[in-house]
């Protein structure tokens, strides 16, 4: 649970020089400002969205949404130093958080929906993710989408999402125990899809389940049997499809477990 995780670990600078001035007694130096647990994340997180600024994402949306939501909070304790790494980091049952590059870079491409098109500070409207894992993603979608129904097929992973979720008290998301690859009827149709799961194609219920001016961003075995990034948009006139660039994403799976 996150509130029992030891907090985020603090590096204090002694500021005992700034204390201590003045004094003529021997009176241990305690740092004026308290570093609080948040505060230090909060300045490691910063790093981390001027990292991604640097790495080519200019959305603002992103940016902001990525620098509200600690990451930290969602890996197990022993790997909360490496929260903020541009690294994947294991989450239990075998499966992984990406990259905070590829959470930004998805839900950048996720935010040039063609309803978007030319409205860059406007939010999503409701938004499927498929693969809750930990609930980070989820977390970060919760800040660009008006809605999120985030669909996770391992019970443990689920159940997990939501004790790291509660915390966050985030009304508008919704977690949902189930085989993503029928997608969620219910909550059709969606401004966006996406995936954090690789399959061997688009399924067709995700397609369905689209609104118009929608799109899908998913993590999809490409002709030469590779895995890329597919962006397929929803238009009046059709839809259409990209393959952009190689990723390397646990497989989508079907049935619950
Ligand atoms: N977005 C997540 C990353 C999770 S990894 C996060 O922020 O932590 C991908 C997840 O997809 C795994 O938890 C895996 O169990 C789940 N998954 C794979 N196939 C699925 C399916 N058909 N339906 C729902 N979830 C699926």
């Amino acid at each position: 649970m996150a509130s029992q995780r030891p907090g985020f670990p603090v590096r204090l600078t002694p500021t005992a020089s700034a204390v201590t001035r003045g004094r003529t007694s021997a009176v241990p130096a305690k740092p004026l400002v308290h570093h609080t647990p948040s505060m230090a994340s909060d300045a490691v997180r910063a790093r981390m969205v001027q990292r991604l600024a640097a790495q080519g994402i200019a959305d603002a949306r992103v940016l902001r949404a990525m620098g509200t939501v600690g990451r930290h909070l969602f890996v197990d304790s022993a790997l909360v130093n490496q929260a903020y790494e541009d690294t994947s980091l294991p989450i239990g049952l075998g499966q992984t958080i990406s990259k905070p590059n590829v959470v930004a870079r998805m839900i950048e491409l996720l935010l040039g929906a063609p309803a978007l098109a030319n409205k860059p500070t406007d939010r999503l409207g409701r938004v499927l993710e498929i693969g809750t894992g930990c609930g980070y993603q989820a977390a970060v979608l919760s800040h660009i989408a008006t809605e999120v129904y985030s669909i996770e097929r391992l019970r443990g992973l689920h159940e997990r999402a939501r004790t790291n979720l509660r915390s966050f008290r985030l009304a508008t998301v919704h977690l949902l125990l189930g085989d993503g690859m029928v997608g969620y009827a219910k909550g059709a149709p969606y401004a966006g899809i996406i995936a954090a799961a690789g399959g061997e194609a688009v399924p067709e219920a995700w397609i369905a389940q689209l609104a118009v001016g929608g799109r899908i961003v998913a993590p999809t075995q490409s002709a030469v049997g590779k895995q890329a990034l597919v962006v397929i948009d929803k238009t009046a006139r059709g839809l259409e499809r990209r393959i952009l660039e190689a990723v390397h994403f646990v497989p989508l799976k079907s049935g619950i477990a």
